[in-house]
């Protein structure tokens, strides 16, 4: 059974924790770079991307996470977790830097003040409809050729994926709708 790590320097870690165990994953939190080489799968949770950038800078986690994502470890993340696969952020914080894997340009807290948080249906492709918990979210300003668009909402994207890199800008892990996190399971189970 592949063992799925959920990143721990900040961010709701339980959250996917418990979303993956009830996914028929096999999880456990990852904060240091021997936890990040046992584990087969990463997924980098909802949270602040600035705070998370520095963390993982902190804890000598930058350079192995953006090496093992590179060479193809299956990755989700999740709102700032999307950020932080992001290959570029449009207004980065002074010193952001993210792990990179999905080849986007991502604006942060795109979806404005007036829309801090709000839920949506979501159609999802290959998963069908989801609530859509968007807090503070990001939006996909654009992808390149290689990326699928899994989702949209209201003209922006916010589902993508790359290969065996998958990113939502909304939570599922807050949802109780495990659906995410059992096509994030099934694309580490099937090594495709
Ligand atoms: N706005 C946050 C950021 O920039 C993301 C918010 C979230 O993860 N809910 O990191």
């Amino acid at each position: 059974t592949p063992l799925v790590g959920v990143l721990a320097l900040q961010g709701d870690v339980r959250e996917h924790l418990v979303a993956l165990a009830a996914a028929d994953a096999v999880a456990r939190p990852v904060r240091r770079p021997g936890e990040l080489a046992e584990v087969d799968a990463l997924v980098i949770p909802g949270g602040e991307s600035t705070t998370m950038s520095k963390l993982a800078e902190l804890f000598g986690m930058a350079g192995p996470l953006r090496e093992r994502i590179a060479a193809g470890m299956p990755v989700y993340g999740t709102c700032a977790g999307l950020i932080m696969l992001a290959d570029k952020i449009l207004d980065p914080r002074s010193g952001q830097e993210t792990f990179g894997g999905i080849d986007m340009i991502v604006r942060r807290n795109a979806f404005g003040r007036q829309n801090e948080s709000f839920e949506a249906s979501v159609e999802v492709a290959g998963v069908g409809l989801v609530d859509g918990v968007f807090i503070r979210a990001p939006w996909v300003e654009s992808v390149g050729a290689e990326v699928e668009v899994l989702a949209e909402h209201e003209g922006h994207i916010v589902a993508v994926r790359q290969g065996r890199a998958l990113a939502t800008s909304f939570h599922p892990e807050l949802t109780g709708d495990h659906r995410m996190h059992a096509l994030f399971a099934e694309m580490v189970r099937s090594g495709g």
